[in-house]
């Protein structure tokens, strides 16, 4: 059978590339090894994360402010079609420094508030705290934090839900799903990709192939060398509960994250190790993520266990995400997402469906090109 396009990998930059394509009247099929999510993407915590992440000004700073723009609506059409409530809040993030030393806190805050000006040029909302202005906000970090750069726009999905409105929009606009197989080559000729092979032998063949396998992208046969290599970043999670959340806002610092749920579920992020495709949980990566949380918002000691996990990231060797073009002609890749998948995943999406129909990608790609800049 032939198809306009086959996506490889069921992640939400996978599903949502699917999806988007599929509305253009273009024919997809989508490959996914193992669960619709059962990457990266369901792992994640969905923090939408667009101003609290990037340190600098850089294209991919200015991909996550976009992405970010696109969740309302994306949220409302899943909604409509689905029925299905996808969780979007905005609680906002904090970065807050947790140490006794106010004079430091206070200065280290001026400093990265200083240089997050490129955020306010654009016209997004920074706020400056000090300890009186942040506990008034958060009083659970009195004890903890000195000082905080608040983002108020930055938002909260849940990526579980989210996929699962997603896998049902991908059926209601006729994509053709195929779970529980992989494809362990992408098939070309002449320089032109053809379609993929599938690890029981049957051959799919399609106009255009879009890798978006997350950490496995550069394990695929048939992927050119000079792609940028994709390598699995491993991150540990870890969820409590307690009613009311001890804070309001998404809370960054002491090396790690609090992300409190409107329901009383509190996520606490989370590890980032280079060690290759393990994802188990450990002992020791947990420990690491429960003190961190515990020395930032110490009322969580009151708070019940519900269950840790973990998943792969997938990285490129800068961090930035492969979105584009291969030296094979209609072989795509949109992958290596790092820690904003989820917040990316909207664009991505919009930028692999202009790619493949050939019109206008919404964001300038140079920055993201699959063999370099
Ligand atoms: C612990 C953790 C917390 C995170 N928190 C956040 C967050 O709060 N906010 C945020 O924006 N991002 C977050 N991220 C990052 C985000 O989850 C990822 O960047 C994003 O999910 C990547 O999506 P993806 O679709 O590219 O990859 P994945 O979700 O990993 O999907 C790739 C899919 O491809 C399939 N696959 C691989 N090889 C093959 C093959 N040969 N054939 C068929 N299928 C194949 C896999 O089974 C998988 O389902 C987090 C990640 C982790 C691990």
């Amino acid at each position: 059978m032939t198809h306009d396009v086959v996506i490889v990998g069921g992640g939400l930059v996978g599903c949502l590339s699917a999806w988007a394509l599929a509305k253009t009247g273009a024919s997809v099929a989508l490959i996914e090894r193992t669960a619709i999510g059962a990457g990266a993407s369901s792992a994640a915590a969905g923090i939408l994360g667009a101003q609290v992440e990037p340190h600098a000004d850089s294209p991919a700073a200015r991909l996550g402010l976009a992405s970010r723009a696109l969740y309302p609506a994306l949220v409302d059409e899943l909604r409509e079609l689905t029925g299905l409530p996808v969780p979007l809040t905005w609680p906002g993030t904090m970065r807050a420094w947790a140490t006794d030393d106010e004079q430091t806190a206070s200065t280290e805050a001026l400093r990265a508030y200083e240089s997050l000006a490129w955020q306010r040029d654009a016209g997004h909302r920074v706020e400056l705290l000090d300890w009186r202005a942040l506990t008034e906000r958060e009083p659970a970090l009195r004890h903890s934090c000195r000082a905080a750069i608040a983002f108020p726009d930055d938002g909260l999905t849940d990526p579980v839900v989210l996929l699962a409105a997603v896998e049902r929009a991908l059926v209601a606009a006729g994509v053709r799903t195929h779970v529980g197989h992989a494809v362990v080559r992408v098939d070309a000729e002449a320089g032109r990709a053809r379609g993929v092979t599938l690890d029981d032998g049957t051959s799919l063949s399609a106009d255009h192939v879009v890798s978006c396998a997350g950490a496995w992208t550069s394990l695929l046969e048939g992927i050119p060398e000079t792609v940028r290599r994709i390598r699995p970043i491993r991150g540990q999670m870890i969820e409590l509960e307690l009613s009311p959340p001890p804070t309001r806002s998404i809370v960054f610092g002491a090396g790690g994250y609090v992300v409190p749920r409107d329901d009383g579920r509190i996520v606490l992020g989370s590890t980032l190790e280079d060690i290759g495709f393990h994802d188990r949980t450990t002992a020791e990566g947990l420990h690491g993520v429960l003190s961190r949380a515990l020395a930032l918002v110490p009322e969580l000691k009151l708070a019940s266990w519900r269950r840790a996990w973990a998943g792969l990231r997938p990285a490129s060797a800068d961090y930035v995400p492969v979105i584009g073009p291969t030296p094979i002609e209609r072989l795509w890749v949109a992958s290596g997402h790092f820690r904003g998948g989820i917040l990316l995943a909207p664009i991505t999406a919009a930028a692999v469906a202009a790619l493949v129909r050939g019109t206008d990608p919404p964001f300038p790609l140079a920055a993201f090109s699959p063999c370099g800049p």
